[in-house]
């Protein structure tokens, strides 16, 4: 399967791209992640990227596309993948278009995750992010899984989590403005080509799996997606 997951910043696709790259074992692509390991390796890409992403901007095309490139030419995407937070702009999904079809391939699906805007707001204030292994928790929805003795949350991974720059009040309203003007764009761009699935966010994490699941598969068997009917 290959799929590319869009909706607004905080909606949870990152959270649904996990589960599901895991029940289908084809690698979660964020482009998000991949520029806070460049950010936290120092490395020329991570230093471009950072102005761009503490403001609530898009990093340039032709940063992000380059980035999808490399990473679609490894071997782990031969069974495929899910793109989470890539594409953002039109001219994004034409050149993942472009990459595939080199390879002879094209997407299955792309999910659009949908929730009013009040909703968004709530969860990414209430966001945690693991500066370590990226996990992201949220303080409700979905708890760290411990804390120091003085009460901070812990990641999984025994990081201690803290609340994304980018995740801030001034910025969120920033990334949904633009999200509006040049990520929901794609909606019609997909829509179009007949591989948008809309997906409703609101609900418990593993009420919105069912959804997507049920919707990626119509009439075909859980075969197909490699998920055991028991995995739920
Ligand atoms: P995310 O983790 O997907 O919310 O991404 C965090 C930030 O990384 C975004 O606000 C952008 O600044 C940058 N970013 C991630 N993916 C892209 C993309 N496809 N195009 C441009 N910028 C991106």
């Amino acid at each position: 399967m290959r799929l590319v997951f869009l909706g607004p910043p905080g909606i949870g696709k990152g959270t649904q791209a996990e589960r599901l790259a895991g029940r289908l074992s084809v690698p979660k692509i964020s482009t998000g992640d991949i520029f806070r390991d460049a950010i936290a390796g120092k490395t020329p890409m991570g230093l471009k990227a950072k102005s761009y992403m503490d403001a609530g901007h898009l990093v340039p095309d032709s940063v992000v596309i380059g980035v999808v490139e490399e990473r679609l030419s490894r071997e782990d995407v031969q069974n495929g993948f899910i793109l989470d937070g890539f594409p953002r702009t039109v001219p994004q999904a034409e050149a993942l278009e472009g990459i595939l079809s080199r390879k002879g391939l094209t997407l299955n699906n792309a999910v659009l995750f949908e929730a009013p805007e009040e909703e968004i707001v709530r969860r990414i204030s209430g966001r945690l992010s693991c500066p370590n292994c990226q996990r992201v928790y949220h303080s409700e929805h979905n708890p760290a899984p411990g804390q120091t003795a003085e009460g901070e949350p812990l990641c999984a991974c025994g990081a201690r989590l803290v609340r994304r720059k980018d995740d801030l009040p001034e910025t969120v309203a920033e990334r949904l403005k633009v999200y509006r003007s040049q990520t929901a764009p794609l909606v019609n761009y997909y829509r179009a080509k007949e591989l948008l699935v809309s997906v409703d966010a609101v609900g418990s994490i593993e009420e919105v799996t069912h959804d997507l699941e049920s919707r990626l598969s119509p009439g075909k068997s859980y075969d197909h997606l490699k998920i055991k009917r028991g995995d739920r």
